[in-house]
């Protein structure tokens, strides 16, 4: 049992800005999701900050290979 996290993201893609949830369960962990304008797959990398919040950063599903 956990709180999503609602937080805002930019697409790489289009710049759309994406409203996602986020378990906070998922930190450290990556996983793609399509965007919901331009449907190409953004990769998202869910982190958590020296303060102990959860972040979410978004990129290029090219740019890890
Ligand atoms: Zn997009």
């Amino acid at each position: 049992m956990g709180f999503l996290i609602e937080e805002t993201v930019y697409c790489p893609y289009c710049g759309e800005a994406l409203e996602v949830l986020i378990d906070p369960q998922e930190a450290g962990q990556q996983y793609t999701e399509d965007c919901q304008v331009c449907c190409k797959p953004i990769l998202f990398n869910v982190g958590v900050d020296a303060m102990g919040n959860l972040s979410v950063s978004v990129q290029d599903e090219n740019e890890t290979y």
